[in-house]
């Protein structure tokens, strides 16, 4: 049995997902996952720190040989999770935090139904478009792309367990390390140390 908790972080491209991940992974010790990618990296983005990026071919063989948890095609490439490192963090009592697309969320939650998926969105989708654009990384398709997506991603709300709004990047890593913690406070999460507590009673 498993005794760390499986935790996914997901929600459209540009509503912050990716700090809140990076401040969590930097404020505590939940351990990341790190994804295998067939994108280029971005200048100053490390293989086996941001990404592991490889072929096409050699993720083919990966995808062959079973490595992965879950594997999607975004925006024409593909992203997806190793499974080993995941499960041995988890058996030895790691939190692991995930960040993926609403596809990869999806799949995993089919996999691994006690994952905790937090789904992150801006307030409106103004704000969306904006930190779209202020990026620069976006060419006018690939942002009006990205804004569709959004919304398709927001109608399958209803298989995500949290939805927090990021207005403030502070205020929604505080959010989701709240519901961090209450996940970690859930009875079913703390059954031997009640069961210590009551051999002591
Ligand atoms: P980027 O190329 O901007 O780093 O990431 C593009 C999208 O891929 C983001 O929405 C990110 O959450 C998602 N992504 C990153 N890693 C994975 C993964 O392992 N699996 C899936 N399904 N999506 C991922």
């Amino acid at each position: 049995m498993e005794k760390g908790l499986l935790i996914v972080i997901s929600g459209p491209s540009g509503a912050g997902k990716g700090t809140i991940y990076r401040n969590i992974i930097e404020r505590t010790d939940i351990k990341r996952s790190v994804s295998v990618t067939t994108r280029k990296p971005r200048p100053g983005e490390i293989d086996g720190v941001d990404y592991f990026f490889r072929s096409e071919e050699e993720y083919q063989q990966m995808i062959a040989a079973g490595e992965f948890l879950e594997t999607a095609e975004v925006y024409k490439n593909y992203y997806g999770t190793p499974k080993a490192p995941v499960f041995e963090n988890l058996r030895n009592g790691n939190d692991v935090l995930f960040e993926v697309d609403v596809h990869g969320a999806k799949s995993i939650k089919k996999k691994y139904p006690e994952a905790i998926e937090i789904f992150i969105m801006t307030p409106d989708f103004d704000v969306l478009e904006k930190r779209l654009r202020g990026r620069g990384t976006e060419t006018e398709s690939s942002l009006k792309t990205r804004l569709g997506s959004a919304k398709r991603e927001l109608s399958k709300y209803e298989m995500f367990d949290y939805i927090v709004l990021n207005d403030d990047a502070e205020e929604a890593t505080a959010r989701v390390l709240d519901i961090i913690t209450a996940e970690k406070c859930r009875v079913k999460n703390n059954t031997d140390i009640i069961q210590k507590l009551l051999n002591q009673a």
